[in-house]
């Protein structure tokens, strides 16, 4: 089998915060211990609600934040600890697309200049090779040609994420992180850019890392899917296994709430209303984080931690304390039954 693109080894980032005067430093466990691989050409979506710790996980892969402990491996090579200058030639290697396009395109260049950065940076080809790769790209992404002379407030919001896909691959990456890359879109141009990503993966082949509060989104996109919650992997399996056989509570709280594209599908699904909200990583809940929040939990969720271990299968891995390899009680039936 070839190597991973990528491989998450222990990965933990924590911050020290402090609540108001006087009062002592505290720490915000945002990624805590995660284990994950990326293969080549595959497509690995990171799931879980706002402040999960996703977005924090994959600054630290990309090296915008520097990891508390744990390994990132790139290609093979540990570029944790790099230094900028070491890392300069593993960057080429991942790129990231962000969820607001506004922010992340710099206003005073055109859109051709965007594009063309990353290529400069590195003095890939001459300006004429250049010219001529961000013209492919356009087309690629689906931009007329003649857009490439305005500047990022001139287009629309679906055209300036189109215009920071064009600029991801520029250097064509072997991994590109993409962070929550259609929430901030119109609900009517969400579903174009999603089979356009859908679409450049499959020609290209590179791996994705693809990072979503949407369990429905996940269901065009990717092969594998990774369910977050405050900082821990709790499931990860194939999608399709995911989809029909949820095992962890939580995945199966997301899934009940996500529409399905199937109508019967959905008719079939019973909604599972999960109580309060995402506790604070800073003293997050003892055990089982989820234990605040689980419909099942038992005496035992509240003191141990459950690990994240292989329950049908190897590929299947799931963090709970009732789940065994006889299956995952089906918690929309046992909150319904009042057990
Ligand atoms: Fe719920 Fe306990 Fe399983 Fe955590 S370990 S998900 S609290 S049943």
């Amino acid at each position: 089998m070839s190597e991973p693109v990528l491989v998450l080894r222990g990965l933990t980032k924590e911050f020290a915060v402090r609540r108001g005067l006087g009062s002592s430093r505290r720490r915000v466990h945002a990624v805590d211990g995660v284990d994950l691989e990326i293969g080549q050409g595959e497509v690995l979506a990171l799931v879980g609600e706002s402040g999960s710790g996703k977005s924090t996980l994959a600054r630290c892969v990309a090296r915008v934040l520097e990891p508390t402990a744990g390994q990132v491996l790139l290609l093979g090579t540990d570029i944790t600890h790099l230094s900028r200058r070491a890392l300069r030639p593993h960057r080429r290697h991942l790129s990231m697309v962000f969820q607001d396009p506004s922010s992340s395109l710099n206003p005073r260049m055109t859109c051709e200049a965007i594009v063309e950065e990353p290529m400069r940076v590195v003095r890939a080809g001459s300006a004429q090779e250049r010219g001529g790769r961000v013209a492919d790209l356009f087309r690629q992404v689906g931009l007329r040609s003649e857009l490439r002379y305005r500047y990022p407030h001139e287009l629309s919001g679906g055209q300036r994420q189109r215009v920071a896909l064009a600029r991801a691959l520029a250097l064509d990456p072997d991994l590109l992180i993409a962070d929550e890359p259609v929430s901030a879109l119109d609900v009517s141009v969400q579903a174009s850019i999603l089979n356009l990503i859908a679409d450049l993966q499959e020609e290209r082949r590179f791996s994705m890392l693809f990072i979503t509060h949407n369990l429905s989104v996940v269901e065009f996109v990717a092969h594998r899917v990774a369910v977050m919650y405050l900082g821990r992997i709790v499931e990860e399996a194939p999608r399709e296994q995911i989809f029909a056989d949820p095992q962890h509570p939580y995945t199966q709280a997301l899934l009940s709430a996500a529409p399905a594209p199937d109508p019967e599908r959905q008719r079939s699904r019973r909604r599972i209303l999960l109580q309060g909200d995402l506790p604070s990583p800073i003293d997050p809940p003892s055990g089982c984080h989820f234990h605040t929040r689980c419909p099942i939990a038992v005496e035992r969720c509240y003191r141990e931690v459950p690990e994240l271990s292989g329950i049908t299968s190897e590929r299947h891995l799931v963090r709970c304390h009732l789940v065994t390899a006889a299956g995952a009680p089906r918690i929309a039936e046992r909150v319904a039954a009042g057990s």
